[in-house]
């Protein structure tokens, strides 16, 4: 039997952290949560619509290849796959598909606020069996289909600062590419 290593990766407030779980219920419950630095704090899954699941933290040192080689889970689903070490962590999870037999169901943003793919997204979308588009369509202002993470400050879109920023998402936006590159927030 084969395994996957699949991404799932999108905008902000496309439903991942709510995907996540629902995949982990889903399947059984059985598998291996993993997160990074989730908005609601270390060791939890949180979803927007009000879900909440503990998982394992992931740090920027954690070796995912060895801690799924002891657990042998059923399945392993990633939420916040974004922020994992690149290339080593992605690579982790897809020697776990290969070597261990598992399926890997990794969520997460493709791109960061300035429109650049965020490390681990584009490691993972380099090794996925499949990369998924998230199910829930995000609008811009505009009404077109929200494509790319904006930060916003004062109403002005931001164009430097910290990539990694989380709980803070009042000051995020979702645009189409016409107006994230306009700089129209
Ligand atoms: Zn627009």
């Amino acid at each position: 039997m084969s395994h996957e290593l699949v991404a799932y990766l999108g905008v902000m407030d496309a439903g991942k952290s709510t995907l996540a779980l629902q995949y982990h219920h889903s399947l059984g419950g059985h598998g291996v949560l993993y997160t990074s630095m989730d908005r609601s704090g270390e060791g939890v899954i949180s979803s927007r619509i009000g879900l909440e699941h503990k998982a394992k933290e992931v740090t920027s040192d954690f070796d995912l290849y060895d801690d799924l080689a002891e657990l042998r889970p059923p399945y392993v689903v990633v939420d916040e796959v974004q922020f994992l070490t690149a290339p080593k962590q992605i690579n982790h999870l897809a020697d776990a598909v290969d070597g261990l037999g598992v399926d890997v169901y990794a969520f997460g943003l493709k791109t960061d606020f300035l429109g650049r793919l965020f490390p681990a997204s584009q490691r993972l979308i380099e090794l996925a069996d499949r990369v998924e588009e998230l199910p829930v369509r995000v609008n811009c202002w505009c009404g077109a289909r929200g494509t790319h993470n904006a930060r916003v400050s004062g109403g002005v879109m931001a164009f430097s600062g910290d990539v990694v920023e989380v709980g803070d998402m009042d000051s995020y936006a979702v645009l189409c590419r016409r107006h994230h590159r306009a700089g129209l927030a």
